[in-house]
């Protein structure tokens, strides 16, 4: 942001460096302001000492509730500045033009500070730990709520590991550097930022009374650490999920750490990269999901899950060529919970590896039993992906059954393309060498979604039924446009969530290649599979058994 130095001297000669320049190879650090405080430019010196990138921050994030630099200017003293991790800096302040600062900063030379606190403070980030921390928040909690109102925000980077994970650990200690820097730049003074491991973070933020003042903490963490950063040459994006809880009533440290843990949880669940206040409600939620969580562990055991299957049909022909297997959840109490209702809470707790493995094989022992030969299909998590045994798990379903790989298909949604691709890659590549295919299923509804397409080669892409169900020119130029695509690609096309004669029509008119929806048959208990074939108009509408 050179430009903010316009107002400098420009007596740049042709032998003279350029101002700029000379400004970047200084050792110290170097900043101009605006009239209101804003940094208008960094020189390398001064991103390095605040992680980075501060230009557009006000002066008083870097230095918590500085406010007097313009005094400080007029009166061209040094002045002693203390940053939030408490590293102290002589700063001088100089006029430049109207309204403008330079501030130049030395470092102070080091308080010696206690011995013992060293072991307190983290090494990596400078940043208190967990026993400091608690300290705070004991001595917050021992004044009276009225005179001293508090918040605190429990912050969790999102997609931490993958950085570390691919580009190593220096890296992702050199993020986490930063993630404390930016934290700490966003927080007011005397406000304390702790680290307490790995890639948790906890503010205490003093002072605050409204859920308001706490929102706007917690919007601004989210929205800094959540900024690209730039990392010896790599560049990174993370976010951060942010849970936080007002001081309120409470008396006990544990319990305003558990409403913050709570709301960061919400967070997260919420899809990441936000904020959530703690609501009184939370801890109920939490509590039926626990309760569900610990039902589903048992429902394997108790063989509480069922497959259902429902055909789909090939329309050249308008024969059944196959079976897409659904699972059923039947709780004695709950009644037929949805796969919609748990199988995301299976995927958040990585039972879904575990319930996966057993529907690929109960899918696959009972397509063998079929008559002809027909293709069942299985959904699979992108969550089975990152557990490095579906190849296995596939295999030993096929042999087991002794099922030819040709008739089974997998259906992986592009949630499963997203993360570490290249694993992904292979493991897909492999199940196709294998003679498993492989569809593409959704197609539409997520991250959009077209390159995924190039990336593997597909049997089939099987367009969401909103497509099909949307009568409108929109979606209908969608179905269009998915269906040429992937008929040049050599890929089938399935539209799913076909219900009326209407749209069937429709869909034979767009180059789709098969057929799936309630019109054509409902997903039925496998005993109903041979009744089925048999009847003479076996696609014709049937009851749903599922129900
Ligand atoms: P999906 O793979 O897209 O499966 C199709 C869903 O659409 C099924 O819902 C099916 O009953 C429903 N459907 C089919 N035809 C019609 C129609 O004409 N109209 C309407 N309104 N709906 C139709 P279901 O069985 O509730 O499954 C929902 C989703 O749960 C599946 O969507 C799939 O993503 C997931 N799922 C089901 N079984 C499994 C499984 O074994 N493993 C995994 N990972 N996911 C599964
Ligand atoms: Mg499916
Ligand atoms: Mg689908």
């Amino acid at each position: 942001m050179p430009t903010s130095f316009a107002a400098s001297p420009s007596q740049d000669g042709a032998s003279t460096p350029p101002f700029e320049r000379i400004l970047q190879a200084l050792a110290d650090p170097v900043l101009s302001l605006g009239p209101d405080g804003t940094v208008l430019y960094a020189n390398a010196a001064a991103e390095t000492l605040f992680g980075g990138w501060v230009v557009g921050l006000a002066f008083h994030d870097l230095f918590p509730a500085y406010r007097h630099e313009q005094d400080a200017a007029r009166e061209n003293g040094p002045r002693t500045l203390v940053t939030q991790q408490d590293l102290a800096f002589e700063a001088r302040f100089l006029p430049l033009g109207p309204g403008q600062i330079v501030v130049t900063l030395r470092a102070a030379e080091p308080a010696a500070g206690p011995a013992a606190e060293a072991a307190e403070i983290d090494d990596l980030t400078g940043l208190a730990k967990r026993r400091i921390f608690l300290a705070h928040l004991a001595a917050a909690l021992s004044q009276d709520a009225d005179d001293a109102p508090f918040a605190i925000h429990c912050l969790d980077l999102d997609r931490f590991k993958l950085v570390n994970d691919t580009l190593g650990h220096a890296i992702g200690d050199l993020l986490l550097r930063k993630v404390a820097d930016r934290i700490v730049s966003a927080c007011g003074k005397g406000d304390v930022v702790a680290r307490l491991g790995g890639d948790e973070f906890v503010v205490l933020q003093h002072g605050a009374r409204s859920q308001a003042e706490a929102e706007k903490l917690a919007a601004r963490f989210v929205d800094l650490v959540g900024r690209t950063y730039v990392l010896s040459g790599h560049t990174v994006n993370i976010g951060a999920s942010v849970g936080t809880a007002l001081r309120g009533e409470l008396t006990q440290a544990r319990d305003v750490l558990r409403n913050g843990d709570l709301a960061l949880y919400e967070a997260k669940r919420a899809g990441r990269g936000r904020f959530r206040l703690f609501q009184p409600g939370m801890d109920t939620l939490l509590h039926e999901r626990r309760e569900m969580e610990i039902d589903l562990r048992r429902a394997l055991a108790l063989k509480q899950f069922e497959l259902h299957y429902q055909p789909f049909i090939d329309l050249a022909t308008d024969e059944v060529i196959g079976f897409e297997a659904l699972l059923r959840w039947r709780h004695p109490v709950r009644g037929n919970v949805p796969p919609l209702a748990f199988i995301p809470l299976a995927e958040e707790n990585g039972l879904i590896v575990k319930i996966g493995e057993w529907v690929l094989r109960t899918a696959c022992l009972q397509a063998a039993s079929w008559p002809g030969d027909r293709v069942v299909a299985v959904n699979v998590s992108p969550l089975q992906f990152k557990a490095d045994t579906l190849l296995e798990t596939v295999r030993a379903a096929l042999e087991r059954a002794n099922l030819p790989a040709r008739r089974l298909e997998l259906e992986i949604t592009e949630g499963a393309l997203l993360d570490n691709t290249e694993n992904v890659l292979a493991t897909l590549n492999a199940l196709r060498d294998l003679g498993v295919m492989i569809s593409m299923d959704d197609f539409g509804t997520g991250y959009s979604s077209l390159s995924y397409l190039q990336k593997f080669p597909f049997s089939k892409i099987k367009i969401d039924r909103s497509f099909v169900a949307g009568a409108n020119a929109d979606s209908e130029a969608i179905l269009r446009a998915v269906a040429s695509l992937g008929t040049s690609l050599g890929m089938a096309i399935t539209a799913e969530g076909v219900e009326t004669a209407e749209q069937l029509a429709r869909i034979r008119g767009e180059r789709c290649t098969h057929v799936q929806g309630y019109l054509t048959g409902r997903p039925m208990a496998p005993d109903r599979i041979a009744d089925f074939l048999a009847r003479p108009d076996a696609h014709a509408p049937l009851e749903d058994t599922a129900a």
